[in-house]
């Protein structure tokens, strides 16, 4: 067999299986020799029957001296083994529920097989009952010998996650045999390039140690000699996009003319900080540089972003090509709209807006598309939308992505993808880790903005009870301020959720807040509607405005002084931090409360940070160390493919020394012609990593 074969001709799979296994990403053969387990039960240790410990998980080996079954009650039966291994005796049990009505023996099958004299290794919790030692059987392996090898004792046992239809028992039995073929199989780039072997493993024995490690410290050593291959890959074709990129010349040219400028920040009611300057500078020098601008922005919230990037539109404009902005949703992509609208009044330049409300009626989507066509249109703010297929440009030259987080890398593709020699500028106040910055954001220049603009009133975060948090709301709306209560939905289109969040909503406006006026605001209604209340909330029409996450994002409405956030032991703390950013934005003294009804140690300890510090880096710092929910390490949500055994947060120093290998091997080798080489092209050329090759070089 091939490595890019289909698991269906696998021994024992078939189709009906391999449709299964799909659902965990598992097409060929390779898939599943790099399904890697994600733990090892420890089953080293037989204990001898004279030393097991009551209340804990044992393995036991021993030739099975009686068998017998009774009925422990009306709707459950019993079948027990008895082992003996030379030390004492044991009671295994079998449990099955039983009806009176039954014809069939449950235990026909397990009868069958546990025969008298045969030997049985036994894994489960063991007990002290009626006078005798039990154990409850939750594997076992039977064998007519003591000689024999058992699949699944005596060793750390894989742990694999699941599907429906597949147990551990498939698992194993599919990937055992297929470890021990195949696993030579596996191509090896490392062993080739004698230099870059450091003390790892040989690729095919990583494989072999990771399903079924000798060790717990070799299991670590076989997944960071496999992280090694997967991090050297990746850097190779990084390599080969920066060598690309590096000697394609731009032919967009800027000038400041200051034409718009100038205007522009006459109008601005305030100074730029010295942090918005520095990044305005940068941004403006890689513009007016002949390469093509790649720069991250980051900002904790509220740092005044969105004026760093009009500026950089504006510039664009000023030498009369077309810019892009792009937010997740449709509420901060016309709140962007209406603040740049304001902010460029009176200045020759136009405006629109290309989200799927805005392009709805098709009187005014053929007027925005032709417009954005032929170049009238200058700016253009919007959602996903903007990508699509039907928005076509005349000459853009800048795209700036809002939250880039919030965005794959295939989405960045396609907006690049709309213009010649596209500048790109992507914003984000979540601090990205390391690992990752080293990887895909390796070639790309940072701007940081460190402080917030002067006179803001830093948030104060309580943690306290739900009837406190509407006394200070009440006292607040008497002051004239506006209130956010959120409610956490895990997953927007999970209907009962969001049933008891419109609720609590409708319980809340019946009873504390009888008479304030009060407005829902949810992720199922549609975007005009949720546009509406938003604006109807910003000219303060609503003291109070019940949300779920949806404005988790970039809303700035400076009015309101409160955000109190429901069950916040749910959220990560960059989502903690975000949605606190909602509030603080005015010249008035804000508040974050956060209501938990969580009693966990661990929930408090995390929350207690968001009592303790108002800095995003900080607090990006700790979850990562608390490795909260993945928010910071999901690979996926960077548009990455997953890695099957590297770790962004872990192997840091495997990521660096990988970065150095690769300009080594592309300097002597630029088309890996090499046969030391010959690997690593075969694998580049792999679907999966030709796809990211062709990503990352666009543009
Ligand atoms: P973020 O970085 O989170 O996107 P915004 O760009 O939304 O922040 O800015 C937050 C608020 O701060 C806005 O109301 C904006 O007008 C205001 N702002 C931005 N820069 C300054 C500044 N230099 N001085 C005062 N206010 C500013
Ligand atoms: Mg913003």
């Amino acid at each position: 067999m091939n490595l890019s074969d289909n698991v269906q001709f696998i021994k024992g799979i078939g189709p009906k299986r391999a449709e299964a296994l799909t659902k965990l990403s598992i097409f060929t053969l390779e898939d599943l020799l790099t399904f890697f387990p994600r733990d090892y039960q420890d089953r080293k240790k037989i204990t001898k029957i004279s030393d097991v410990s009551f209340g804990q998980h044992a393995c036991i080996f021993g030739k099975i001296v009686n068998t017998y079954s009774q009925n422990a009650s009306a709707t459950m039966s019993i079948f027990t083994v008895e082992a003996d291994d030379g030390t004492g005796k044991i009671s295994a049990n079998f449990y099955r529920r039983t009806s009176p009505y039954q014809k069939f023996d449950v235990f026909a099958g397990i009868k069958k097989s546990f025969k008298r004299g045969l030997f049985v290794y036994i894994y489960g919790l063991c007990e002290f009952r009626f006078g005798q030692k039990q154990i409850n059987i939750e594997d076992y392996e039977l064998t007519e010998n003591q000689g024999f090898t058992p699949n699944s004792f005596g060793r750390l046992l894989p742990v694999y996650d699941l599907t429906y239809g597949i147990t551990q028992k498939n698992m194993l039995s599919f990937i055992k045999p297929v470890v021990e073929k195949y696993a030579d199989l596996y191509p090896d780039i490392i062993s080739g390039n004698e230099k870059y072997k450091t003390n790892l493993m040989p690729i095919s024995e990583a494989v072999k140690q990771l399903h079924f490690p000798d060790s717990l410290e070799k299991a670590e050593l076989a997944r960071k000699s496999f992280a090694m291959q997967e991090f050297l890959l990746l850097q190779i074709i990084l390599t080969k996009a920066r060598i690309k990129n590096k000697t394609t010349e731009k032919i967009n040219r800027y000038q400041i003319t200051k034409k718009l400028l100038t205007p522009f920040k006459n109008k601005l009611k305030f100074n730029f900080t010295n942090g918005q300057k520095r990044a305005i500078n940068e941004i403006f020098k890689d513009m007016m540089s002949g390469k093509n601008m790649n720069r991250m922005l980051m900002g904790d919230v509220g740092s005044g972003k969105t004026v760093v990037a009009l500026s950089a539109i504006l510039l664009a404009a000023e030498n009369g090509y077309q810019s892009a902005i792009i937010a997740p949703t449709e509420i901060l992509a016309e709140q962007h709209y209406l603040t740049f609208k304001n902010m460029i009044e009176g200045l020759n330049v136009n405006i629109e807006l290309v989200t799927s409300s805005s392009l709805k009626s098709k009187k005014k989507r053929d007027e925005i598309l032709a417009s954005v066509e032929n170049g009238t249109t200058n700016i253009i703010v919007g959602t996903h939308s903007v990508m699509e297929e039907r928005v076509k440009f005349k000459n853009l030259s800048l795209a700036v992505i809002d939250e880039q987080h919030r965005f794959g890398v295939l989405q960045k593709a396609a907006l690049l993808a709309k213009g010649k020699f596209v500048d790109i500028l992507m914003m984000t106040a979540t601090p990205i880790p390391r690992g990752l910055a080293m990887t895909i954001y390796g070639e790309m220049s940072v701007s940081v903005i460190k402080e917030l603009p002067p006179n803001r009133i830093p948030v104060k975060t309580y943690c306290t009870t739900e009837s406190s948090a509407y006394d200070k709301a009440l006292d607040e709306i008497e002051k004239g301020n506006q209130i956010f209560i959120v409610y956490p939905l895990v997953d927007e289109s999970d209907n009962l959720e969001l049933k008891s969040a419109v609720q609590e909503a409708e319980t809340l406006a019946e009873t504390v807040f009888r008479e304030k006026r009060i407005a829902l605001l949810h992720g199922k209604m549609p975007p005009k509607e949720k546009n509406e209340i938003m604006q109807r909330f910003k000219n303060k029409e609503f003291d109070i405005l019940v949300a779920t996450t949806v404005i988790e994002v970039g809303i700035d409405i400076p009015n309101a002084t409160m955000i109190i956030i429901q069950h916040a032991d749910r959220y990560g703390l960059a989502t903690l931090h975000q949605l606190r950013g909602r509030v603080g934005r005015g010249q008035k003294q804000s508040y974050c409360i956060l209501v938990s009804s969580s009693r966990g140690k661990n929930s408090a300890q995390r929350l207690a940070i968001m009592t303790q510090t108002n800095d995003g880096f900080k607090i990006a710092e700790e979850d990562l160390k608390m490795r909260g929910p993945g928010e910071f390490t999901g690979t996926m949500q960077h548009g990455f493919p997953e890695f099957k055994a590297g770790d962004i947060v872990k192997d840091v120093d495997i990521i660096e020394y990988t970065k150095t290998a690769a300009a080594d091997i592309m300097e002597k080798d630029p088309d890996l012609s090499l046969p030391e080489n010959k690997n690593i092209r075969l694998l580049v050329s792999n679907k999966k990593y030709a796809q990211l090759s062709k990503i990352i070089s666009v543009g």
